[in-house]
């Protein structure tokens, strides 16, 4: 059997998104022990530079050792009780999930339901919030990537804190895309992932929890229904220093050397300016999109996430087609629809390391050679390019 040989692509979906050549060189140091002194320096170092990610000065700030749906399911477990209510606003796919996780565990769920493509209504939430006494928390996802839309965290988090519940907020795709700080807007919970806007590889996800998220977890009266993500026991591996850690699971040892230089990489360019990257070839992405008359699926343009393009397909455009053209002739992925927008919409990605001139400007005149479509969107982006206050 050869070896396998992973072709070269551009990845322009929901993510994974591309990886720099550092951080896949980070992944192939040798192996070193999951207790090792120099293996906890670098734990140290992880926390540290995550904490500088989500903004936090929040103690228990760590990688989980699995993907995205486990930072998730980690928030719920050691959060929600069986004899808890929780407020969760379903405005796409993982919305859905959330109530999943809640129902789950056996609590009460209270769903804010809203058409796809919309922003968490703040008022919605507030009159829910109202209505039903004792909510626990508010669970919400900020960019919900499988409609593009993102949700005003820091006025549901303010919201939320007037009736004292927490917030368990997914940020698995906001983090480095769009701005998110979590201890100005006063998030409890906060999960996210690897492989969106951190240009990392799959299969870890960054958690924080807050002083109020940690209060509740001690004053859990049942124990944690997850053996592998009670915090309680995870922490003793995380939290210790040097020499105190014990072994709760073997840690993702290279995975986390990547996560480390994928951290370096985005803190060597800064927060704000990747805040200010993703929206400045969002905006020639859109200009190039609009002039193929491409419309976007969120209608309120405050509320579109620069990193997820979630597009109408045009009338005529065989979008199966066209996708599978994309990747076999262009080595260029974009997102299918989900759920009711499946063959309809098209979820593109400008996340992290793909989020640059040569992803949009590629895109916009593969999609216009077989499309038949022509070059429109390639001049208007780079007409864009030229007039727009420059990102890089
Ligand atoms: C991708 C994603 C997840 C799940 O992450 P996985 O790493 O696929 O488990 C959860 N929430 C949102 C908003 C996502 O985009």
């Amino acid at each position: 059997m050869p070896a396998f040989k992973a072709p070269n692509r551009i990845l322009m979906g929901p993510g994974p998104s591309n990886i720099a050549p550092r951080v896949l060189e980070a992944l192939s140091e040798p192996v070193i022990g999951h207790l090792d002194p120099e293996f906890s320096q670098l734990m140290e170092r992880v926390k540290h530079l995550l904490r500088q990610t989500f903004l936090t000065e929040n103690s228990l700030t760590m990688p989980v050792s699995a993907p995205g749906s486990a930072g998730m399911e980690t928030c719920f477990v050691n959060l929600i009780e069986p004899s808890d209510k929780v407020l969760v606003c379903i405005n796409g796919v993982f919305g859905g999930r959330m109530l999943e996780n809640i129902e789950r565990i056996g609590a009460e769920a209270v769903v804010l339901e809203q058409p796809w493509g919309e922003a968490v209504d703040p008022e919605r939430v507030r009159k829910l919030l109202r209505e039903h006494s004792q909510i626990c928390a508010l669970a919400f996802v900020h960019a919900e990537t499988s409609t593009g839309a993102l949700s005003d965290a820091q006025t549901l988090a303010g919201i939320a804190r007037e009736y004292g519940a927490i917030t368990i907020v997914d940020c698995v795709t906001s983090l480095a895309g769009v701005p998110l700080r979590t201890d100005d807007w006063g998030l409890d919970a906060v999960y996210s992932g690897t492989q969106k806007c951190l240009s990392c590889v799959p299969g870890i996800s960054p958690v924080t929890f807050g002083p109020r998220a940690l209060e509740r977890l001690q004053r859990r009266t049942t124990k944690v229904p997850s053996w592998f993500l009670d915090l309680n026991l995870v922490m003793q591996y995380w939290d210790g220093g040097d020499g105190a850690r014990t072994y709760h699971h073997t840690a993702p040892v290279n995975a986390l050397y990547a996560l480390h230089e994928a951290l370096v990489q985005l803190h060597e360019e800064g927060l704000e300016r990747s805040w200010a990257r993703h929206r400045h070839h969002h905006g020639a992405l859109r200009s190039g999109l609009e002039a193929l008359g491409f419309e976007f699926a969120v209608s309120d343009a405050s509320a579109r996430l620069p990193q997820l393009n979630a597009v109408r397909v045009p009338p005529g455009i065989e979008e199966a087609q066209v996708r599978s053209r994309l990747l076999s002739e262009f080595s260029l992925e974009i997102g299918p629809g989900l759920g009711p927008w499946a063959g309809e919409v098209w979820r593109i990605g400008l996340m992290g390391t793909s989020c640059t001139a040569e992803s949009v400007l590629t895109f916009l005149s593969a999609y216009g050679e077989i499309s038949g479509a022509g070059d429109a969107g390639v001049r208007s982006a780079g007409e864009y390019y030229e007039t727009a206050e420059g990102a890089d």
